[in-house]
């Protein structure tokens, strides 16, 4: 008897957007049985070097894959993959394990084993999302040199088919790119998060990628059809006749879309009524570089920069961080490039930085707090930063500056910065704009003498969003309470908009909010000028702007500050909207 397939629907994180209709492979590691066993005197050098010999080999394993992954479509190097050769050549790794085969006479697996758990324990025990992702880079070594001694190095992805959806517990980088090979169309996980190494790369690879689909492995089956939305983080399993025709049409017709909206991505971004805006691009990685061109940005509105510094185990020095800057400038130019000061702290931390432990890290030693903490790193960063100035536009941007003093001592020490690089007869550009993120709600109270000491605003909606309605940006449970047209929020927009204008300082604005179809016609009525977003959002956003008048858009704030809620705005948004823009632009199911 034939049982009946029901559907199924999980929700997770959408982290890299695109639909994709497939089979689904699972993707589970076959459990390591570790052996363990004594040894004699005699056999303890053997096993020293039978240990060193899978260190070894490891390491040339992860070789192979970084060097795939950068023939892969020519794509430059993630180096997220140095990580792995950081741990492999750590010190406490290789020592212990070889101290515990001499001094407990065991085997070489036994020895690593004890080794790993001791060194896990001294991680400290939060749960960001940086430290899972540093746990799983550490099981995933840990297991990779268990199956060399074992001898058990066979491929795990032997039989995964071309352009299936892979679904997993978790995924390393390491996993991650070797995945690339299989041309897979679509990632989910059952942890993880916006910044977890999948939802990077899967984001640069452009795949889409549902992530923290928990139970996934439960419900879905190798060889199952399913749906992946990684805009929405929909997962559909066993969809009805009638769903995946409807995907099908919807997938269909979101590439058509996407490929008219690229066609005219390098028009400018103006309205019927010839008001202009300017799009610029959100980037974390300087891998994004080419597809920012590609699609139409207009310079590089927010570089977080925190990227270059949370995937290892040292900091970066001056040179490599110049290097960085001196190749993005130059990319872009004759655009700018906004460098935004090491936003580390929160979810983001340095893997060596003695942190004490706080209980509400999002309200902690974080962004600027940290620099003007720790001098010496901010100091090395403002330095590569003003070097690199001389090769193209730069503006510096200091992030969750929450009061005046604040921003005073950032000044203070760039200042510091820029006469030592006199005293050296280092050029730079002494004109770079320097500007705040303005994320947290007192900043808004104060924006007019805030605007007194920059060049420029940058609104980061995502951490003024969370800061104002005291919602966690990363806990889903609190997800639904996420809503950019709150009328408080809207009237923090304004209130910072009305304190640039009277200052004549420029503003944008760069959180998420700037990329969504839903809020933009928002945007632009207040009167924001640039918004910044993720580069694959720019050519819809461009072709709706091109579609609409300022004056639309105008009529369409002013109604909304009528009226009371959240829920209300968006419903006439929504009304609002759809009769401007109907069905073209997928504002609402994409
Ligand atoms: C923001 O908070 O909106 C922002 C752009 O910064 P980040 O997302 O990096 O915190
Ligand atoms: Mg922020």
């Amino acid at each position: 008897m034939k049982l009946k397939k029901t559907t199924h629907q999980l929700k997770g994180i959408g982290t890299s957007p695109g639909i994709y209709i497939g089979a689904a492979y699972l993707i589970k590691k076959p459990d390591l049985i570790l052996p363990r066993y004594w040894i004699n005197n005699k056999e303890i050098n053997n096993e020293v070097q039978r240990f060193l010999e899978a260190l070894e080999k490891t390491s040339e394993e992860i070789e192979k894959i970084q060097e795939k992954l950068c023939k892969f479509e020519g794509r430059q190097q993630i180096n997220i993959l140095d990580t792995y050769h950081l741990i492999l050549q750590d010190k406490m790794l290789r020592d212990n394990t070889v101290q515990y085969i001499k001094t407990d006479h065991i085997n070489a697996e036994w020895a690593l084993h004890k080794t790993t758990k001791k060194i896990r324990k001294s991680i400290p025990e939060t749960h960001t999302p940086q430290l899972q992702e540093k746990t799983s880079d550490f099981n995933d070594i840990k297991e990779r040199i268990i199956r060399q001694l074992l001898g058990k190095n066979e491929e795990i992805y032997g039989h995964l088919p071309k352009h299936s959806i892979v679904v997993a517990h978790d995924l390393s980088p390491a996993e991650t790119s070797q995945l690339i090979k299989f041309n897979i169309k679509g990632i989910i996980t059952e942890v993880g998060g916006i910044t977890s190494h999948t939802a990077i790369i899967s984001r640069a690879l452009e795949i889409p990628c549902v992530v923290a689909c928990q139970h996934a492995l439960t419900h879905i089956k190798t060889g199952n059809t399913i749906i992946v939305d990684g805009a929405k983080g929909n997962v559909i399993i066993h969809p009805s006749k009638q769903q995946t025709e409807n995907f099908k049409q919807h997938q269909n017709y979101h590439l058509e879309l996407k490929k008219i909206f690229l066609k005219e991505t390098h028009l400018p971004a103006e309205t019927k009524d010839k008001h202009r805006i300017h799009l610029t691009a959100n980037m974390e990685l300087m891998e994004e570089l080419q597809s920012i061109k590609e699609n139409g940005a207009e310079g590089i509105g927010l570089y977080r920069t925190e990227f270059t510094y949370i995937n290892r185990k040292d900091l970066p020095n001056e040179e490599e961080l110049f290097k960085n800057y001196q190749h993005t400038l130059k990319s872009i130019y004759p655009y700018s490039v906004t460098i935004r000061t090491l936003d580390i702290g929160g979810d983001k931390v340095l893997k060596n930085y003695p942190y004490e432990k706080e209980t509400n890290p999002a309200l902690g030693l974080r962004a600027i707090r940290f620099c003007l903490r720790e001098k010496a790193i901010f100091k090395t960063q403002l330095r590569a930063m003003l070097r690199a100035s001389l090769y193209g536009k730069l503006k510096i941007l200091f992030p969750l500056i929450c009061e005046l003093e604040e921003i005073q001592r950032a000044k203070k020490i760039l200042n510091e910065v820029k006469d030592e690089l006199r005293r050296e007869k280092i050029e730079f550009d002494d004109n770079a704009k320097i500007g705040i993120m303005i994320e947290v709600p007192s900043s808004v109270m104060i924006a007019e003498e805030l605007a007194q000491e920059v060049d420029f605003f940058s609104i980061g909606t995502n951490d003024l969003i969370q800061y104002s309605l005291a919602i966690d940006r990363s806990n889903e449970n609190v997800t639904y309470l996420y809503r950019p047209l709150h009328p408080a929020i809207l009237r923090m927009l304004k209130i910072s908009l009305a304190a640039a204008k009277k200052y004549k300082i420029n503003i944008n604005v760069c959180g998420e909010m700037a990329s969504d179809p839903l809020y933009i016609m928002f945007l632009v009525g207040m009167g924001f000028r640039e918004l910044s977003m993720n580069a694959l959002s720019i050519p819809r956003a461009k072709r709706m702007i091109r579609m609409m008048t300022y004056s639309q858009a105008k009529n369409l704030l002013s109604e909304a500050m009528h009226l009371k809620t959240a829920y209300e705005i968006e419903s006439y948004a929504k009304r609002h909207l759809e009769k401007i823009f109907g069905k073209e632009l997928d504002i609402f199911d994409s």
